[in-house]
């Protein structure tokens, strides 16, 4: 027998429905490319992304069309968030630090058909326009006179000024009801060869990871809260807080470009952020700015920390310095991204505080709508002692079943998604990463393929093996270096080596260093054995 419940499909546009109807006068405040900072409420929010669903559809985008961002944080891009999701069509977020190459890609992968970009990326898009032959139409998010500064009227590639667009439309638009599991969004992240993969979010999955987001033993967000996504909206939207935001009605303020320690603290504390996130190595630079300047964090309650290992000494400064509570999360693109936070429960109340910090520095427990658990290499599942590593596989209500396109074979192994982290987990639910199983390094929260950077080293005619490992960095908190093999009689340097690889890249993903060794550590499969590198070259780049 059915329950004689009311239902109504999970849908991206109902949370901005709600934020409307009842925190209509709520702020969104934002850090502009054009150098000021806007701000405006939920209610006009709302008004424009149906101005901006009307404006999609007025060019000819229909249901599950993919429409792509490249985008810092900021309202016009979270009205893009809600205007295209919200009439059907499928946000595509582009990350801006990708090589072009990489960019052309994705969007041909993805078949764009329309692209907004702010002004910071008017360069890229000169570069990849002339590539992505589905893109019909270019916006920048922007106003006419910063079109007319940043583009010549009478360049060969037509750009639209996004506030042209919004304003020839009225906003008298009733959201479509369609089915929930409809796509909503789209997010590619790097494979460990090959091309990058898209995760395709729907409307449910959307909904219900906004609502574990805004869990008390998550993120924990509230109408009295003031919230400061500072991870980008171009990387598993923003963690989902754009979403969480609206549904909570939290007050929602968005950093724009400029990410450095001092920017981020004056807005911060300007408008009475009381919770912010973002990646280790951009807290370092606030509390780096912090401790050089004298200054406490005075309002900000809780710091969200995830995306790579949050190390001990900044809980501590946090806590110790600026009565800051970190909450460190764990998550991947492929989980919407919240999988688990390090939210102590009763039961640890009364620990001490070392006793509490190992609890807290482990990357968490996980929410209900997730599952976790750890296997060994047959698929067995390990047990929950806190000691014995075991492969770290999820599933749950946001975790994707396969990969955009669709077609190739399914990742799921029984049902379950396996992480590519290696973790443990103790007897009260607790994970903690051990090491990585996926071939990527993780560099101040962007990916760079190991496999990728050993192809580019074997292409050097004097090389002839190489590995590519991730060491600690103090500030990336990893970096990749290369450990080679020359052929016999060379006297190939590390310089010539590295320099070999400018322009197949993007400068960032270039090793840090290159070691010359005579032979590499095999394993009985003639598998290089990446483990003892690691564990070799680990302080390469640090003292410490
Ligand atoms: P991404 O898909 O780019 O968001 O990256 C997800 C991956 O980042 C995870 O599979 C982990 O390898 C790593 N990661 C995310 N959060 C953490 C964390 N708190 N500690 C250690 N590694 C993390």
């Amino acid at each position: 027998m059915n329950g004689l419940m009311m239902h109504q499909q999970l849908l991206v546009s109902s949370i901005l429905a709600h934020a409307e109807r009842h925190h209509p006068t709520t702020e969104v405040v934002s850090v502009r490319c054009e150098g000021d900072v806007h701000r405006y409420t939920f209610r006009d929010m709302a008004h424009r992304s149906r101005q901006v669903a009307q404006a999609v559809e007025a060019l000819g985008v229909g249901p599950g069309d993919r429409v792509a961002t490249l985008a810092w944080n900021g309202y016009r891009h979270v009205e893009l968030y809600y205007g295209v999701s919200g009439a059907g069509s499928v946000l595509h977020t582009l990350n801006p630090r990708l090589h072009p190459d990489q960019l052309v890609w994705i969007i041909n992968n993805a078949d764009d058909s329309v692209l907004f970009f702010d002004l910071t990326f008017v360069d890229i898009v000169r570069q990849i326009a002339p590539r992505v032959p589905s893109v019909r139409k270019f916006v920048l998010l922007s106003d006419a006179e910063h079109l007319g500064a940043a583009w010549p009227a009478d360049d060969d590639l037509e750009v639209a000024a996004y506030e042209d667009l919004v304003e020839a439309q009225d906003g008298v638009y009733t959201w479509p009801a369609f089915d929930e599991k409809q796509a909503a969004s789209l997010c590619y992240t790097s494979g460990t060869t090959g091309h990058p993969k898209g995760a395709l979010y729907s409307h449910r999955s959307t909904v219900l990871h906004s609502y574990g987001v805004a869990l008390p033993d998550s993120m924990g967000l509230s109408a009295r809260d003031v919230v400061m996504p500072v991870v980008p909206m171009f990387h598993v939207n923003a963690w989902g807080i754009p979403y969480a935001a609206c549904l909570t009605g939290t007050k929602l303020v968005l950093p724009g470009k400029d990410l450095s320690g001092a920017a981020l603290i004056t807005l911060q504390e300007a408008e009475g952020v009381t919770i912010s996130a973002s990646v280790p190595t951009v807290w370092q630079g606030q509390l780096d700015y912090a401790r050089a300047n004298g200054i406490t964090l005075s309002g900000l309650h809780r710091a969200v920390i995830g995306g790579a290992a949050c190390p001990a000494w900044m809980l501590r400064e946090l806590r110790d310095v600026h009565g800051v509570r970190v909450i460190h999360g764990w998550g991947m693109t492929e989980t919407s991204p919240m999988g688990a936070a390090s939210v102590l429960k009763l039961c640890h109340e009364g620990l001490n505080p070392e006793t509490q910090e190992a609890v807290l520095t482990k990357q968490g427990r996980t929410l209900f709508g997730m599952d976790l658990k750890i296997t060994d290499d047959e698929g067995t599942e390990m047990p929950w002692d806190g000691r014995t590593p075991g492969h770290l596989m999820v599933r749950g209500h946001w975790v994707i079943n396969g990969y955009y396109p669709p077609g190739r074979p399914s990742p799921l192994v029984d049902g379950w998604f396996p992480t590519g982290d290696v973790a443990t987990i103790d007897p009260e639910g607790f994970m903690q990463i051990t090491d990585r199983s996926k071939d990527l390094i993780k560099s101040g929260g962007e990916w760079i393929s190991s496999i990728e950077l050993e192809n580019l080293a074997m292409d050097h005619p004097e090389i002839e093996a190489a590995a590519c490992i991730g060491v600690r960095h103090a500030k990336w908190d990893e970096r990749p270096i290369l450990v080679a093999v020359r052929r016999p009689g060379s006297t190939l340097t590390a310089e010539e080596l590295l320099g070999s690889f400018t322009g197949k890249i993007a400068k960032w993903c270039v090793p840090d260093d290159a070691v010359f060794v005579d032979a590499l550590p095999m394993g009985a499969t003639g598998k290089i054995l990446k483990a003892p590198l690691r564990e070799q070259y680990r302080k390469r780049l640090t003292k410490d």
